[in-house]
């Protein structure tokens, strides 16, 4: 019996043992290198229940869908299983628009399949297949204005979305039968949901849009991944809609307090739901979306270029994108800014002249500017702590925040006079003349403004011949 538990202990993945820190697994990835591409998440619970197929981004323009999506990927369930898909139309997320050239994904369902337009029917045959796998789907959305089922406003009204649970009839016969009761199942969930909400003016109604309904207001749903798969593949299935008038904190909190109470009333348990507190979504979002840096091959050797930095190459050499550096690592892609040029995880890539790398999530956009330079630049001469020792290009300083440093000399680059400017640090206090070696450089001498990163402790050391950046070194105070 040790042995065995001994032996379940040391098979467990490491990172369950490292910290109790929350990981991303692998995504499954569909159409890998593809503009469309769509990263899948599966969630096993360790005891069997029902599957939900949890569906963000169906429209790229309803980022709390895709964000509030996102936080699912990282539980651990206890019952049940997820398949969780953050960003279902990814072309159209980083465009910012609800579809590419005019195609609304979500009203393809209804096409056979010589009339679906490509890329989306792709994605469309993707995710029919994963219906069947599930026995309950969510398709998450964010709309303008409030749904109400009578006129209130020009804003709260029964043509809006925004707080409800969509439902295409309020139930529906199976052929052997039996029935998908729609309505009592979306009233639980709001009922559920609405407990958590204390402003009731964002309280979730129930919408039945009477889709089959000759008098349905809504004929368009007809189109629809719940339509298709309550109606052809016989799942329970159900819109979410939360508003977007509203902060996107509070969008993505509404759309949680709402994806938790389908689990719940699904009987799907995690160990711990993903929370709805304002500070807790606020802090996590910030999360979802930080890139600290970037990880590439130099040539073969290892680099990580903090955001802020310059990746340099010299003429000929190759660059190797081995990671992203986030807590999160669903929804990016790398392209050049120039020519929209993918670059992909090692795969090898070697501009001419300068570009410079775009990595996109969503909205947000870091920029990595890549610089061709010959360069015989091969290091620096740093004096810290009574001890000389060698920098190489792109390497960090490491300084204690009570300890100083000199910069003693450049070294390798003999063709002329190089500089070197600690931005942040003003070594000639008479003239500002970016050219810093040898003088005393401690933390308090550092301008916060300067600083690379949030916490104010990176900073960037530039190696210049005239106007020219030959090349770059970080400094980081610890303190
Ligand atoms: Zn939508």
């Amino acid at each position: 019996m040790r042995t065995l538990l001994l032996f379940l202990l040391l098979s467990l993945p490491v990172y369950y043992l490292a910290s109790g820190e929350e990981v991303t697994p692998a995504p499954e990835i569909a159409f890998p290198k593809m503009d469309h591409q769509v990263e899948i998440i599966r969630l096993q619970g360790s005891k069997p229940g029902q599957t939900l197929l949890l569906v963000g981004g169906i429209h790229g323009d309803e980022l709390a869908s895709c964000l509030a999506v996102e936080r699912y990927t990282r539980l651990q369930l206890k019952r049940g299983q997820m398949i969780i898909i953050p960003r279902l139309n990814q072309r159209a997320i980083l465009a910012g628009q609800r579809g590419l050239n005019g195609v609304d994904m979500n009203r393809l369902f209804d096409l056979p399949e010589e009339k679906l337009p490509q890329p989306e029917g792709e994605v469309i045959n993707l995710i029919k297949k994963l219906v069947k796998e599930a026995s309950c789907v969510v398709n998450t959305h964010q709309g303008s204005g409030f749904y109400s089922p009578t006129w209130i406003n020009r804003q709260r009204n029964p043509a809006r979305w925004g707080q409800c649970n969509v439902i295409d009839a309020p139930f529906f016969d199976l052929p052997n039968g039996e029935q998908l009761r729609l309505e009592e199942f979306a009233n639980r969930v709001v009922r559920k949901a609405n407990l958590k909400i204390k402003q009731s003016q964002y309280h979730f109604q129930v919408n039945n849009t009477n889709t089959a309904s000759e008098h349905s207001r809504h004929k368009e749903q007809r189109k629809s991944l719940t339509y298709y798969a309550l109606t052809q593949t016989h799942r329970m299935a159900l819109g979410v809609e939360v508003t977007k008038d509203c902060s996107l904190t509070e969008a993505v909190s509404f759309m949680t307090i709402a994806i938790n109470a389908v689990m719940e009333e699904l009987g799907i348990v995690p160990t711990a739901a993903p929370l709805t507190g304002a500070e807790a979504v606020r802090k996590e979002l910030t999360e979802q979306n930080r890139l600290n840096g970037l990880t590439v091959l130099v040539n073969g050797k290892k680099k990580t270029i903090p955001v802020g930095g310059s990746i340099f190459l010299q003429p000929g050499e190759t660059l190797t994108l081995v990671k992203l550096e986030t807590p999160f690592p669903l929804g990016w892609s790398v392209q050049t800014r120039e020519n929209k040029e993918r670059v992909f995880p090692d795969e090898n890539f070697a501009p001419a002249r300068d570009t410079t790398l775009q990595v996109r999530k969503d909205s947000q956009r870091y920029l990595f500017p890549v610089r061709v330079r010959k360069s015989t630049v091969t290091g620096l001469e740093v004096a810290l702590s009574q001890k000389v020792r060698t920098y190489y290009p792109q390497e960090t300083i490491i300084l204690p925040a009570r300890q100083s440093f000199k910069i003693v000399r450049v070294l390798g680059e003999t063709d002329g006079p190089v500089t070197v400017d600690i931005k942040g640090f003003v070594g000639n206090q008479r003239h500002n003349d970016g050219r810093d070696s040898g003088y005393e450089v401690t933390a308090e001498k550092l301008r916060p403004r300067f600083a690379l990163d949030a916490e104010k402790t990176l900073y960037r050391i530039e190696v210049r011949k005239d106007n020219l950046l030959l090349d770059e070194l970080f400094l980081k105070v610890v303190r």
